[in-house]
């Protein structure tokens, strides 16, 4: 029998962990680390590298040093998101036909999955080596906010390096489950999960075993890499004041300042000064230009108070979803590197009036929770554990005029399953179509789109009569599969799918299977285009 382990797939670290009898514990990788760094470079001469080596590597060879991949994983290229992050990113990225991100490094183009399966397969080898046995299945965490095309995406990474994703679940979740064990506290819990390039915020009750998932929230741009820019840009901003030069054309000097800006973020979460140097930057026709500059952590706070502040406002919907008061959390949980920052620590001390939980590791947490997790599916750790988690969206499909209805609302907990009946809007329509989006506007147009298909052959009849059911279902992994149904005439009906609207082949093949199978159900029907 082979392994399971659990993986937590960061953007800037990832980190793998196993269960030792009843107990996770992290496996280390082949420098003796804990976590590894999810970078992948290409050399000039057409080695790969992953984690530390690839991450030493990076001032010397930027455009070929894949990092933050997670970043652009799922993403369209010509999301607003895409386009600022872009603007600072050392290597290539172009748009695939099908409008997905396209990374180009070592003379090829690699998708973000084909990138982050490199570093799970690392992982993956990592774990076999430490075990001395095969592993082809994981439980792989991703932020409670990914979306569908964020998920899929990583099941799709797994894929390509041959892992069998049993079940993807949420990082805070994960955590939850990890301290839960461990502690055996009960009640309220708030996971506060900032990370190198997401945050999420998870409320979720314990109780008797079960762990409960009343609400997520949060933003899959904002982690440590935005604290990072904050200070790259003052930088720059001010060897431009000064020189005339503008440092963030030169990639190379632009790859310099970004790890002494990320060290010399760290540090500060310990000393309360430190020093940036970058002896020759750059240069004119005088001679040298270097870099030395002392930075306070005040300095650092004032630039990036304003990051901190949105985390705690998302916190406060996350709550206010939950209907619970800040001051009913019996414990708070820090995840993600980026918590180490004192003032990330005095804020949410602030508004939760308590201290976070002491003596939690927040680099390893997440993939502890993950390898229970796998333990728990495969049905061989305490079955009083049960996890409850939720989806973050809501999710629904475009009505007439742009509107949008929701079928399963947000916070929702999953697996879920809704059916809802629509109908035509014009006399003799024969055929409906039914665009899946996510989001809370009642407009559609500002939601997500996730699928477009459309339902034919519908029988001749006045607007109103023909009954089309849709059914949403979440899985557990919190993937969504559609169905649409022509209730009325009793007929299965072929399902034409418009193609790259995100869902895999496999996947709109399930939603034409699945029309077979529908079961129908009376509800109130509304018009469909
Ligand atoms: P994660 O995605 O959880 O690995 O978090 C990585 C993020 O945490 C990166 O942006 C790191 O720069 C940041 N980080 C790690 N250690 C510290 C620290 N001591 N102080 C502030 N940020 C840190």
């Amino acid at each position: 029998m082979t392994e399971l382990i659990g993986i937590d797939l960061g953007t800037t670290y990832s980190c793998v962990a196993y269960m030792n009898g009843d107990r996770p514990e992290i496996i280390p990788n082949f420098e003796g680390n804990n976590t590894t760094p999810s970078v992948v470079s290409f050399t000039t001469n057409g080695e790969r590298l992953v984690g530390l080596p690839a991450l030493r590597q990076a001032i010397t060879n930027p455009e070929n040093t894949i990092y933050s991949v997670k970043r652009l994983i799922g993403k369209k290229f010509d999301s607003p998101e895409m386009q600022t992050i872009r603007q600072r990113l050392p290597y290539k990225i172009t748009e695939a036909i099908n409008g997905d991100i396209l990374i180009e490094a070592g003379g090829r183009l690699y998708s973000p999955q084909e990138i982050s399966s490199f570093i799970l397969g690392y992982l993956k080898t990592c774990a076999e080596n430490f075990l001395g046995t095969d592993v082809e299945e994981a439980v792989i965490t991703v932020p409670a906010y990914f979306n569908d095309h964020q998920r899929q995406a990583t099941k799709d990474a797994a894929a390509i390096c041959g892992l069998n994703v049993i079940r993807i679940i949420n990082e805070p979740t994960a955590a939850s489950l990890a301290y839960g064990l461990d502690s055996r506290r009960e009640g309220l819990l708030a996971v506060y999960d900032l990370g190198g390039g997401t945050f999420d915020i998870t409320i979720l009750e314990i109780n008797d075993g079960v762990f409960h998932v009343l609400s997520t929230n949060g933003d899959t741009f904002l982690g440590g890499d935005d604290f990072d820019n904050s200070l790259i840009n003052s930088i720059v901003e001010e060897f431009w004041q000064e020189n005339q030069i503008d440092l963030s054309q030169d990639k190379f000097a632009l790859q310099r300042i970004k790890e002494a800006a990320e060290k010399a973020k760290r540090e500060l979460s310990f000393t309360t000064e430190t020093e940036i140097n970058l002896p020759f930057i750059s240069s004119t026709e005088h001679g040298s230009l270097h870099i030395k500059k002392k930075i306070s952590r005040s300095y650092l706070e004032k630039l990036t108070e304003k990051l901190v502040d949105r985390t705690m406002a998302i916190s406060q919907v996350a709550l206010s979803e939950a209907k619970v008061q800040p001051a009913r959390i019996d414990e708070v949980i820090l995840v993600g590197g980026q918590t180490r920052m004192p003032l990330v620590r005095q804020k949410v001390t602030h508004f939760f009036g308590r201290q976070p939980a002491a003596r939690i590791n927040p680099d390893e947490i997440v993939a502890m929770g993950a390898a229970i997790q796998a333990k728990i599916i495969r049905g061989s750790i305490n079955n009083l554990v049960l996890l409850l988690d939720v989806t973050p969206f809501s999710l629904g499909i475009e009505t007439e005029n742009g509107g949008f209805q929701k079928i399963i609302e947000k916070n929702a907990t999953i697996p879920a399953r809704k059916t809802m009946a629509f109908t035509t809007v014009e006399n003799n329509q024969r055929r409906v179509k039914i665009h899946v989006l996510q989001g809370e506007s009642p407009r559609a147009e500002e939601n997500k789109s996730l699928a477009i298909f459309d339902l034919v052959g519908i029988d001749p009849a006045p607007a109103g009569v023909p009954q089309i059911d849709v059914t949403f279902e979440i899985d557990a992994d919190g993937l969504l599969k559609v169905t649409a149904r022509d209730v009325t005439t009793g007929r299965e009906h072929k399902v034409v799918v418009k193609p790259a609207a995100g869902l895999l082949p496999e996947e709109l093949q399930e939603i034409i299977d699945r029309q077979k199978k529908e079961v129908a159900t009376n509800h109130d029907k509304q018009g469909l285009l």
